[in-house]
């Protein structure tokens, strides 16, 4: 039976890198002899454009019928004046709350051949592979009361037992597929509400006797991210710290158009580039689509519970970089400059390459 991907490329580059993920899976679905069947949606601007609003029934619909969602990317001046409700980045909101993705996942993993280009030294970031896991549809974000008048201004960070329990477990979970080593990061030594996350977490942990677990305070991880972010494997933490930090880790790694992303639900999956639509460089192929690509690798991994697949997905990219090619974003002197389809081309190549050793390993 097919695996069915609702494709929603978007506006800008999102378009142009979605293009090169589809590629890749099309090639991974050969190797490996399974079926995708795509269906694609209009989302973010075009959406806006063709229906007068930024998400239709129609995409939302389609999206739950798919066993994933592939996003590029959203947004561009021309839709910037909208009120906020019509505005592209307004469909991403209501998707993730609609699916239910409450857990998103930011790898911060370091290719060797791009690492002086990062804004730390070498020997802080050799071997760095570590993904940040943030909850993502409660917290303060999200929490009432809310408000200000002209006195005071108010949020509420709150959480139930359910919603620190069920990424507690995905936190567990993924740290199996890793080196099992989960940070928790709060600020229970001011937070009522940390102090209850701090209890949940551990009391989740005590089925998960494999996993080290380690609490640490926000300021203190913000600070060793960047001290030494070799010693983490998974850091699990709330929507607001999540959000800073999975920022600092994204960004010791390099560029924007590096950086993949998965947000996971009890029923569905989305995949997405962390980039945004790029209307600086949109529509002259030269968009970095490694973002996109990886986040196919995740799909792989995390929806259809294909590791190998995704290993080889990541393998052909960290031999491109090896090789010298380079997409604007990331070049540096001595190195081979690409565009957005020459950088697919030389993907799919090494995956065909490694395809007859990998069937080989994996006995398909
Ligand atoms: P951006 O990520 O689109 O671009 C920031 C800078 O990084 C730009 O100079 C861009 O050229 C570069 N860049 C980004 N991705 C790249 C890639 N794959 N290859 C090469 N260079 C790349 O962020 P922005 O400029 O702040 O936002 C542009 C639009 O995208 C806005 O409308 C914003 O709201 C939207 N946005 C959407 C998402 C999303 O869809 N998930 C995320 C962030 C921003």
């Amino acid at each position: 039976m097919a695996h069915t991907i609702a494709l929603l490329p978007g506006d800008g580059i999102g378009k142009e890198v979605t293009v090169s993920a589809v590629e890749i899976m099309k090639v991974i679905a050969e190797i490996f002899s399974f079926e995708l069947s795509f269906t694609e949606y209009l989302i973010g601007g075009c959406s806006y454009d063709e229906f007068g609003t930024p998400l239709t029934e129609e995409t939302l619909n389609g999206c739950k019928k798919a066993d994933v969602v592939f996003l590029g990317a959203v947004g561009g001046y021309k839709w910037e004046k909208l009120p906020h409700h019509l505005k592209p980045e307004a469909a991403l909101l209501r998707l993730r709350k609609e699916l239910g993705l409450f857990a998103n996942l930011r790898p911060a993993k370091i290719y060797e051949p791009l690492i002086d280009s990062s804004t730390l030294k070498r020997e802080t970031l050799t071997g760095v592979d570590f993904m940040v896991l943030r909850e993502l549809t409660g917290g303060i974000y999200f929490g009432s009361p809310r408000g200000y008048n002209e006195k005071s201004g108010w949020n509420t960070m709150v959480y139930s037992y359910e919603e620190v329990e069920r990424i507690a477990h995905k936190a567990f979970q993924i740290a199996r597929t890793r080196s099992s080593r989960v940070t928790s990061v709060d600020k229970a030594n001011v937070l009522e509400v940390s102090q209850f996350w701090r209890n949940v977490v551990h009391k989740v942990h005590e089925q998960y006797d494999d996993v080290e677990l380690t609490d640490m305070y926000v300021d203190n991880a913000a600070m060793q991210i960047v001290r030494n972010p070799g010693q983490f494997d998974v850091i699990v933490t709330s929507n607001l710290f999540g959000d800073i930090l999975s920022d600092i880790a994204g960004m010791i790694t390099g560029s924007l158009g590096m950086l993949p992303s998965a947000s996971l639900g009890e029923l569905y999956g989305l995949y997405e580039p962390v980039h945004g639509s790029a209307p600086d460089i949109a529509g002259q192929g030269k968009a970095n689509p490694l973002a996109a690509i990886s986040s196919a690798a995740m799909m792989f991994k995390y929806s259809f519970n294909l590791p190998h697949a995704s290993e080889l997905i990541e393998t052909a990219v960290t031999e491109v970089l090896e090789a010298g090619y380079r997409t604007p974003d990331i070049y540096s002197t001595g190195c081979t400059g690409i565009g957005t389809e020459k950088m697919c081309e030389l993907i799919k190549e090494h995956i065909y390459q490694k395809a007859a050793y990998a069937r080989e390993s994996y006995h398909l």
